[in-house]
């Protein structure tokens, strides 16, 4: 869904609920799957341009970089951003914490789905991992021991049941 930032009347904020039961994030390098998405809008004008608040909740599936299994990440966030139409002059260049929290757009037109993409995506850990141990892992692997190698001969030989490791 796209919004004119143009449309906002400046007296009342846009304020739109997001929701997605499943969703695909559309990321450059990662295949990501988003559930139940919940995501809260708030656009208004301000004097430089527009902000947007935000507030989400969402889970994400992506595949563990271990095992290659899916693992699920919680995610909730609440932030905001400045919305600016211009770019930064040649006489803006200090870089302050505003700045660090600006968007500019080329066109007026504000796409809300890769809005709510962007700011999921940020969440989500650039490796995705089983916290504990991979599930695929576990089951091909021998229980605590106090021999590390003790499942070896499985390894080598797994045609041979050798019974309790
Ligand atoms: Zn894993």
């Amino acid at each position: 869904m796209k919004i004119h930032l143009t449309d906002i009347d400046a007296k009342t904020p846009f304020k739109r609920k997001l929701t997605y039961t499943a969703r695909q994030l559309h990321s450059e390098n990662r295949d990501v799957k988003l559930r139940d998405v919940a995501f809260d809008l708030e656009v208004r004008v301000d004097p430089m341009g527009y902000v947007a608040r935000y507030e989400f909740k969402a889970t994400a599936e992506a595949e563990c970089v271990r095992c290659g299994d899916i693992v699920a990440y919680p995610l909730q966030g609440q932030d905001w951003i400045a919305l600016r139409l211009q770019p930064p002059s040649e006489h803006h260049l200090v870089l302050n914490a505003d700045d660090m929290n600006t968007k500019f757009l080329a066109e007026e037109t504000f796409d809300l789905d890769n809005f709510v993409d962007e700011v999921v995506d940020l969440e989500i850990p650039d490796f995705p991992r089983h916290e504990q141990e991979c599930v695929a892992f576990e089951s091909h692997t021998a229980p605590p021991t106090n021999r590390p190698f003790a499942g070896l001969a499985d390894l080598i030989k797994p045609d041979k049941n050798q019974g309790d490791l």
